[in-house]
């Protein structure tokens, strides 16, 4: 199921489909504040490369959060 986009509580910017199914996926699916990749990146202390790679990574698994 794809997400809906959300403002990013980081930089109030938009936090997109795939970041919104990240957050989820990482920070749990309950989480009310949702983060853009940059800001998820710099909160996890990785690069916004790796959760590229994380996503890519949960599309492949088939993950439903991801449309
Ligand atoms: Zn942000």
């Amino acid at each position: 199921m794809k997400q809906s986009p959300q403002p990013c509580y980081g930089c109030g910017g938009t936090a997109d489909s795939d970041a919104v199914a990240l957050n989820k996926k990482l920070l749990g699916e309950k989480v009310s504040k949702f983060f853009c990749l940059s800001c998820l990146a710099e909160n996890l202390g990785v690069s916004v490369e790796d959760l590229l790679a994380k996503i890519e990574e949960f599309k492949a698994a088939g993950c439903k959060l991801f449309g």
